[in-house]
């Protein structure tokens, strides 16, 4: 088993709250491990665990060069002893980027495909390899959903609404799966045209099929997936120097900022309680 840290509940308290007459809290996962942080820690936990009982030494995956998975699964597998292969999109660029270096720093084996081909994800081009224990892009598979369906129950607190950024939407399947009906969940998409991952979240969660609790708001994507503003960067400075939380500008800085928004602009009713989900992938070693 990975390493695991227990991770606080930060309240936050500022002038928008008050005025709105609401509560925040942080669910500050990004604090559960130092490398595989966040979603990613629970995203892996079922699939690393299936890797390891079914006897694999390799775990392979896909994702691009700026990846939170690629960075994840890279540590995890080397802390756990697998060997790793990263399929990443895109051509080699040297030197490597922050992320690819470190997941070579933990054993990875890079392998880079065409736009074209990875978006085809063809299963040829993995005839190459031999024998690894396969986790898709994102990490989001049925495994994964389960890992965060978990970490769902382990939030012990009161709360109305809970909020999540959105990248594949494997994450906020667990949520759905994971949480007490009468909560009301909100997928924040990080990239532009997010509404087609209702039905990618359909695909991981019965219950999302069935239950009315969830929505994704898909308007704080700020340009599209790793597309940022001089708005946001100023957001997530404030924010860390306010309230001590770092986000990033990936995800969860779009998150927050969408949070804010929908506060300013009335959406949450007064008294109720939001509790965010930090989902780490801040990258840097804790
Ligand atoms: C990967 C990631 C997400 C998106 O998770 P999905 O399960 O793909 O939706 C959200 N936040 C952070 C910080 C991530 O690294």
């Amino acid at each position: 088993m990975l390493q695991y840290q227990e991770t606080p509940i930060q309240e936050i308290h500022d002038m928008a709250l008050e005025k709105a007459g609401l509560r925040l809290l942080i669910k500050r996962e990004d604090l559960n491990h130092p490398l595989v942080s966040g979603n990613k820690w629970w995203k892996l936990k079922y699939n690393l665990m299936e890797a390891a009982q079914k006897n694999f030494k390799t775990l392979l995956t896909y994702g691009g060069a700026y990846s939170n998975h690629i960075f994840a699964t890279a540590a995890a597998a080397s802390e756990l002893g697998f060997k790793s292969i990263g399929v990443i999109r895109g051509e080699e660029v040297l030197p490597l980027n922050p992320t690819l270096a470190f997941a070579r720093s933990q054993g990875m084996e890079l392998h880079y495909i065409s736009r074209e081909a990875y978006r085809a994800k063809s299963r040829d081009y993995l005839e190459r390899f031999d024998n690894f224990y396969f986790i898709p892009e994102g990490g989001s598979n049925a495994l994964a959903v389960s890992g965060v369906c978990e970490f769902a129950s382990t939030l012990d607190v009161a709360y109305d609404y809970l909020c999540c950024a959105v990248g594949t939407g494997g994450t906020l399947s667990g949520l759905i799966e994971g949480v007490p009906a009468e909560k009301k969940i909100i997928g924040f998409p990080t990239l532009k045209g997010g509404e087609f991952l209702i039905e990618e979240i359909k695909k991981l969660s019965g219950k999302s099929n069935v239950l009315t609790n969830w929505e994704l708001k898909s308007d704080f994507h700020f340009g599209g997936y790793a597309k940022s503003t001089p708005k946001l960067t100023q957001f997530i400075e404030r924010f860390k120097t306010v309230h001590n939380v770092p986000l990033e500008f990936v995800y969860t800085g779009k998150l927050m900022s969408g949070i804010y928004s929908l506060i300013s602009s009335g959406f949450f009713p007064r008294g109720t309680t939001i509790l965010a989900i930090h989902t780490g992938g801040l990258q840097v070693p804790k």
